[in-house]
């Protein structure tokens, strides 16, 4: 290696999936980088850069302020033309199976743009999002490690993996109640079998997980926004019992210099309004209910969540996804009353929610959820209790890991597994809702034992990227592999 190549910043690209639930993380985590002197370019389309672009520069602005970190740079390539409309570049803009079909096509079609990059720029490596089915290939013809990003807990990697090798519902009866027990993990993991993808109903998903797995085996290795001591039995799984290299570098959100821009060009202008709110509440006292960026209620489930909020008796801020159902379909007699300006229990949000400050304010004391990995990590870094609401992807295998492994949340009973393009057999009923609820925030022993679980994770999360921590190590051990393999190169 020359003198010239050993004063060169690492080169790292980063190219996350489109969806806000890969870009915000990927984002955090080029800033986390960055400050760790990785010269960080994230490439994505217009409308995808829109979602990251104020906490991109945000994260350079903090690093000209403090004189340390080096800038992340926002490549923006066209979304192809495959007959979307205008704007639609993501998985939150689709509403049908065609729909669907195109967004993939695009997917394929996004290998150019990252082609070129790499045969114009030198990088040490990439960060892909691993639904890029075709990446790992790519990244081998320019000779550039490739790392995978899914995206998800290593629990429910680890799930996903024994699914795949197994199949273990091809033996299980054709009873959507019926029980399957996932082989190979370090603790008993069962599912009903209506929780899981099935995989004759959805064969292209299927065969998308299988060359998921297939390329992590063939890749430098694969990087979780999740911390050692979350999951140690399953970082030690994944990487010794099935030989996966991985590192584990979050929680990246706490990287992000400004919750209240993460995710989001134009926050709503009431974003003060809700944390005043918030802050006229008693500690612990409200519940929050937020299901991520891709999912959606019928008008029963929604009039039922409403009616769970009523009866649960608590304070509530529930964010409302513009694909949900017009409140005349759903919204029960007498709830008008709870959040009008003087009801005063309740606080619905339309829109864009700063997720990050609302869970770290003093008055939440829980978060309904979907589960979706980013949201659940961010509750467990706040030291916020769960109460798990699955919907589909990996939501199930979270709320395994939130209930069951970490015991820090109690479940709704979701059965289901649905993405908002498919029906679901049952509505969870009000006084479900409402009762889970008391059992994350009530007086008693189980509440009280799953906060005291949820506030030691948190402090445990926080101390994860601190100097010394196991994933500020993490960056710093990938770091020197990366650098030792440009000198190996260079030699
Ligand atoms: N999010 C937010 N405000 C919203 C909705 C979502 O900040 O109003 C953020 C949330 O904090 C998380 C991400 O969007 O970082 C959603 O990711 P997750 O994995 O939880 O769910 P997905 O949307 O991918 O299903």
């Amino acid at each position: 290696m020359t003198i010239k190549d050993e004063q060169q910043p690492l080169h790292i690209l980063f190219f996350p999936f489109l969806a806000p639930g890969h870009l915000i993380p990927v984002a955090d985590m080029a800033a986390l980088f960055a400050a760790r002197g990785v010269r960080c370019s994230i490439l994505t389309t217009s409308a995808n850069a829109a979602v990251i672009r104020s906490a991109v520069d945000r994260a350079n602005d903090s690093f000209r302020g403090s004189g340390g970190g080096l800038a992340i740079d926002l490549v923006v390539v066209p979304f192809p033309d495959v007959g979307l409309p205008p704007g639609a570049e993501s998985g939150t803009a689709l509403s049908s199976q065609e729909d669907r079909d195109r967004f993939f096509l695009a997917i394929m079609r996004l290998r150019e743009p990252f082609d070129r990059f790499l045969s114009e720029n030198r990088a040490d490596a990439v960060v892909v999002g691993s639904f890029f089915r075709w990446a790992a290939e790519a990244a081998a013809e320019h000779s550039v490690p490739h790392l995978g990003f899914l995206g998800t807990s290593v629990f429910a990697r680890s799930c996903t993996n024994s699914v795949v090798c197994n199949n273990p519902m091809e033996a299980a009866p054709e009873d959507p109640d019926a029980v399957v027990t996932l082989p190979g993990l370090p603790h008993r993991v069962e599912l009903r079998r209506s929780q899981m993808m099935d995989p004759k109903k959805r064969p292209d998903h299927w065969e998308l997980l299988k060359s998921i797995n297939s390329a992590s085996q063939r890749s430098f290795g694969e990087l979780f926004n999740s911390f050692h001591e979350l999951e140690p039995d399953y970082v030690e799984h994944y990487r010794t019992t099935l030989g996966r290299r991985s590192w584990l570098v979050g929680p990246v959100a706490l990287a992000n210099k400004d919750a209240a821009v993460r995710g989001t060009s134009e926050l709503s202008p009431d974003a003060d309004g809700y944390l005043r709110w918030l802050d006229a509440k008693p500690h612990g006292s409200v519940v929050y209910v937020s299901f991520g960026t891709l999912s959606s209620f019928s008008p029963a489930e929604m009039r039922e969540l409403a009616r769970g909020l009523d009866l649960s008796g608590r304070n509530f801020v529930w964010v409302i996804n513009g694909a949900d159902a017009d409140a005349s379909e759903w919204m029960p007699e007498g709830f008008p009353q709870l959040i009008s300006p003087r009801g005063e229990r309740g606080l619905t949000i339309q829109g864009w929610a700063p997720q990050m400050l609302i869970l770290n304010h003093p008055a939440v004391g829980g978060f309904v959820t979907h589960c979706g990995w980013n949201s659940t990590l961010e509750a467990v870094t706040a030291g916020v209790p769960l109460v798990t609401w699955p919907r589909y992807a990996d939501q199930f295998y979270n709320e395994k890991l939130i209930t069951e492994v970490l015991k820090v949340g109690v479940g709704v009973g979701s059965m289901d597994f649905a993405s908002k393009l498919e029906n679901r057999r049952v509505v969870i009923g009000g006084e479900v809702v409402a009762g889970a609820i008391g059992r994350v925030m009530g007086e008693g022993e189980e509440g009280e034992a799953i906060r005291k679980k949820a506030a030691e994770l948190g402090a445990k999360a926080r101390g994860a990227l601190e100097k010394g921590g196991s994933s500020y190590d993490d960056v710093g051990r990938l770091m020197d592999e990366l650098m030792a393999r440009r000198s190996s190169f260079n030699v």
